[in-house]
């Protein structure tokens, strides 16, 4: 299949998440490619009706992309929890509240995971997963999906990320994402998986 190749320099990333437009900042960078957040622009965010994270994704995109009429790159992610089955899934931000306060979504789903008495780290495999979509105003779309594995712990650990990074550890790790420096988050979550993909189709080789 022919994908179609970024030409822009400058990306409207379409979510008023700071975290993910943080990340995708530091993943874009190096590229040639600069972002402006939907935020900055003062676009409307539409509502995430799709039933999956990539119709979300093209949701976003797409709702960014004919309001700026500049290519726009949206991002709908969230965290599965296997024992729950997949859940939070496409409601991750939801769980936390019109507050945004995650320590209230991590709280919820080790409750949930207690109540079925998920002790060992089989019990408590989670993975994060991300579509990525690249919306052009013309009409044209391209979307991208990443995940990694691992399992969740308790309590949280870490300042650094953002969501439900103080209780993922990756597979073969230690460390949660939230104890980790950005660059060795970038090295293997689902966002830099779906960016590598993206990167690799769509912005031509490294
Ligand atoms: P949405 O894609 O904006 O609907 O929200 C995704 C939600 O999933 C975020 O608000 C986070 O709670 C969670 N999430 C997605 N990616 C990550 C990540 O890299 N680390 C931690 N939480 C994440």
């Amino acid at each position: 299949m022919t994908h179609r190749q970024l030409q822009e320099t400058t990306l409207v990333v379409a979510s008023h998440n700071p975290g993910k437009v943080r990340e995708i900042a530091e993943l874009v960078r190096g590229r040639g490619v600069g972002v402006v957040s939907a935020g900055e622009l003062g676009l409307d965010e539409p509502e995430e009706t799709g039933a999956t994270f990539a119709e979300n994704a093209l949701l976003k995109a797409r709702a960014a992309a004919d309001a700026s009429g500049k290519v726009a790159l949206a991002d709908d992610s969230g965290l599965a929890v296997e024992a729950l089955g997949g859940a939070p899934g496409i409601y991750s931000a939801r769980w936390a509240g019109p507050q945004k306060d995650f320590s209230q979504a991590m709280q919820r789903v080790e409750h949930e995971l207690s109540e079925i008495g998920a002790v060992s780290a089989d019990a408590r495999a989670a993975r994060f997963v991300c579509a990525l979509c690249i919306a052009w105003p013309d009409g044209h779309h391209e979307i991208f999906e990443g995940e990694v594995r691992g399992h969740l712990v308790w309590p949280p650990r870490g300042e650094h990320g953002f969501g439900y990074d103080p209780v993922f550890v990756a597979t073969g790790r230690q460390l949660t994402f939230g104890e980790m420096a950005p660059e060795e988050k970038h090295e293997m979550s689902h966002r830099a998986d779906a960016f590598a993909k993206l990167t690799e189709d769509c912005l031509g080789h490294d």
